[in-house]
């Protein structure tokens, strides 16, 4: 019918939108390396802020004690501790807590969310064992993984830039976010000093070397999306402190503001953009990430449906609101491998009312799926090629194998293995699929960034 070839036809133009060939993928990874060198260069010379985060030392695996993290960066929020045994002992134990941030408080005041979180951490330490306890005149020691945009003054300062993943809390920006969670302590009798301040990639990646010393990026696909990685001080024009006796420093690349006209972008896109709680930023973040890989199946499934009846006569109401489809039910609906996909049906009837799909109607909305979760997948694989060039780790040089280890972490990573898949193998490929490829690898480094905020909290102790 002349509906069903009009749905194909939104399809076909969305699929060509959104091509990545790998001469696309390249020129992106070039852009990526080209504002990597700009961010590092100076103060606002590029779209990536190329955050300096004051790590110059990554854990050795030595740290020793009772270390504490609080990790707030998106849906959840989560404290924790862990007991670390010293030279052999590893990691000796550890226990955490989660919850989720209500919504009210993501768009409320700075200091109703930090009360919420300093509640948690007081609910934790009252809660826990008697030989957790510090000695007398000793305080608890806390790094705080906090993974928003925040220009770091000092291993444990840091002054929030702007809110992003749908947070949205005017007082909070400008602002030092240890002083806000330090002041949010006391109101809440708690007593912790926060030793370290980082966010999740800076953690995924202290966490990651703890465990595997060629540990070199680490790259979050979550909610948001972000990477960091290991570089030359040497190579940091804009940073004029003391050169670090590492001859290294930790960079917070906030990649999730990367832009380049190389960008495949639709008019979904735009829209989206154009709608959210920070129009015209983030935009790699919002081709890429968790938060909006459902939103965007939502408003093509929308055009389809207002434009070529595809779900019949009328518009479902449902699929009006914006980010009813999650992520994780598109992935749901791209996993199912049952013959009538049952699940792409039974998901299309809970989110959006839509009883009585024919199968033909669900594959085709699997094909989004695929369509733009392969988009996403293989523009977040060349901002990691652009990441490995610029670290000089993209070919084998002169003959001498330097193995990379990418250490992976966040909800879209860990479950959407659609998602992972396509991610691998794409920086594989462009990478040649011969030697060079054959010295890089991605680790799941599952919570490393709690576990190497309270590593960098170790390391950075005031006991030391
Ligand atoms: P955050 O990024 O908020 O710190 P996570 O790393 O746990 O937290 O990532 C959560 C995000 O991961 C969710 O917002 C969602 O987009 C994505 N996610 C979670 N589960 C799935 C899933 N099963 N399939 C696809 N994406 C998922
Ligand atoms: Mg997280």
């Amino acid at each position: 019918s002349s509906r069903w070839a009009r749905a194909l036809a939104i399809v076909r133009e969305l699929e060509e939108k959104c091509g990545t060939p790998e001469t696309k993928l390249l020129q992106v990874a070039d852009a990526m390396t080209v504002e990597m060198h700009a961010g590092l260069a100076s103060e606002g010379g590029s779209k990536l802020k190329m955050l300096i985060s004051y790590v110059d030392n990554l854990p050795t695996g030595d740290e020793e004690g009772v270390y504490y993290a609080l990790d707030l960066g998106g849906t959840n929020f989560r404290v924790l501790r862990v007991e670390l045994g010293g030279k052999t002992g590893g990691i000796v134990s550890q226990e955490f807590a989660e919850a989720s941030i209500p919504p009210e408080l993501m768009v409320g005041t700075s200091d109703a969310l930090f009360d919420y979180i300093a509640a948690e951490l007081a609910k934790f330490i009252t809660e826990e064992e008697e030989k957790y306890h510090p000695p007398p005149g000793r305080q608890r020691e806390l790094g705080f993984t906090f993974s928003f945009p925040v220009m770091q003054t000092s291993i444990n300062s840091g002054t929030l830039i702007r809110w992003t993943k749908g947070f949205s809390i005017d007082d909070t920006v400008g602002n030092d976010v240890v002083a806000e969670l330090t002041k949010a302590m006391h109101r809440q009798g708690v007593d912790v000093n926060v030793t370290a301040l980082v966010n999740d990639t800076i953690g995924t990646l202290a966490g990651g070397r703890f465990s595997n010393k060629d540990v070199a990026i680490a790259v979050i696909m979550g909610t948001g999306t972000n990477a960091a990685y290991v570089e030359r001080a040497q190579a940091i024009p804009k940073w004029h402190g003391p050169l670090p006796k590492s001859g290294e420093m930790v960079i917070n690349m906030e990649w999730g503001n990367f832009k380049s006209s190389h960008l495949p972008i639709t008019d979904y896109d735009h829209a989206l953009d154009a709608e959210s709680l920070n129009p015209g930023e983030q935009v790699f973040e919002k081709l890429t990430s968790g938060m909006y890989l459902g939103e965007i199946l939502r408003r093509v499934l929308l055009r389809m449906a207002e434009e070529a009846a595809f779900f019949g006569d009328e518009v479902p109401p449902r699929l009006n609101t914006p980010f009813v489809l999650r992520t994780p039910d598109m992935s749901a609906m791209h996993h199912d491998t049952s013959a009538d996909l049952r699940v792409v049906s039974s998901k299309l009837k809970d989110i959006f009312e839509v009883s009585n799909t024919s199968l033909k109607t669900r594959r085709l909305v699997v094909e989004l799926c695929n369509i733009i979760t392969t988009r996403g997948a293989r523009l977040a694989a060349a901002g990691i090629l652009g990441v490995l060039k610029k670290m000089g780790r993209d070919s084998a040089t002169g003959g001498v194998v330097e193995k990379t280890v990418i250490a992976m972490d966040g909800g879209l990573y860990e479950h959407y293995a659609e998602y992972r898949n396509c991610l691998e193998n794409t920086v594989i490929k462009l990478l040649g699929g011969g030697n060079s490829s054959s010295n890089i690898s991605f680790e799941h480094s599952n919570d490393g960034s709690g576990i190497g905020a309270a590593l960098l909290a170790a390391s950075h102790s005031h006991y030391l």
